[in-house]
């Protein structure tokens, strides 16, 4: 139970990734806070031993100040929250790129400046904290078709991780990125469902990866598990890529 007596909040837990991580924190022993803008699918988690839900909008500063005046020490920050805008430069209009910055990015400096003050207590008494940022592939790592505001963000999220990481090295308080392939996830078929021709869609998503295959968000979470737990008390400001061999 590598997390035992860590508590855990997560962005974004309502499905997908967040969802999975919010899972596997409270089996490997964490009190999980699961949030969402969400609040029908926070209820899935509703009666999970170790899982508290709460609502919360990553782009709602003042939400973010309340929640973190209600719980404010954790050991372990997950922000997980994102969105994908398709679509090249030529496609990208002001308020396309300034929703994708603001929730892609200006959502984790909110939560990071709201709960960075907790963490680095419990750094202080505990030994170690832990943020982690998610980030993709598409990012610093690599370019993909229609991905401008996406990768733009997403390798902003490792610049953002990397600063925080060398501001609280010596604070015991570690930041590092995830930097997952393509994940079967409901935004994932989503993007599937609303392309010209879903079935074409989904065998280029699954071209992309050299495995052959999509990952599953189980591929995914002993990584965030990992990366949460003092099991990876050396590692920090790095970007860790889970993404099946694209990057090779
Ligand atoms: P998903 O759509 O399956 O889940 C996203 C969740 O985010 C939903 O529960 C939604 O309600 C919540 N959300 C949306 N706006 C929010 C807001 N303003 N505040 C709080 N919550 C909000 O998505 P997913 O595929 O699991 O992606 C999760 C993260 O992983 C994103 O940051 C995404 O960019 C990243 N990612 C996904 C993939 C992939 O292939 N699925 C690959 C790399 C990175």
């Amino acid at each position: 139970m590598t997390l035992t007596n860590k508590t855990i909040l997560i962005t974004a837990a309502g499905q997908g990734i967040g969802a999975a991580s919010a899972l596997a924190c409270a089996q490997a022993g964490a009190i999980v806070i699961a949030t969402d803008v969400n609040a029908d699918l926070l209820t899935n988690l509703d009666d999970v031993s170790g899982i508290e839900t709460r609502v919360l909008d990553v782009t709602d500063a003042d939400a973010i100040s309340a929640l973190a005046t209600e719980i404010p020490d954790l050991d372990g920050l997950f922000n997980c929250a994102g969105i994908v805008h398709h679509g090249s430069v030529l496609e990208l209009t002001e308020a396309d790129w300034a929703f994708a910055l603001d929730l892609n990015v200006t959502s984790m400096v909110r939560m990071c400046r709201a709960f960075v003050p907790g963490l680095l207590r419990r750094a202080h008494s505990e030994g170690s904290a832990s943020i982690l940022n998610m980030s993709s592939m598409a990012s610093s790592e690599k370019g993909f078709i229609n991905r401008t505001a996406y990768g733009a963000t997403k390798a902003a999220v490792i610049g953002l991780t990397k600063a925080i990481a060398a501001d609280f090295v010596a604070q015991n308080l570690r930041c590092n990125a995830l930097c997952p392939g393509t994940v079967d996830t409901p935004a994932l078929q989503g993007r599937i469902a609303s392309a010209p021709d879903p079935v074409q869609a989904e065998k280029d998503f699954i071209a992309r990866q050299p495995m052959g295959r999509l990952a599953t968000v189980e591929d995914l979470t002993p990584t965030i598990v990992h990366l949460l737990s003092d099991d990876s008390r050396f590692i920090t400001g790095q970007s860790v890529l889970v993404d099946g061999g694209c990057t090779i």
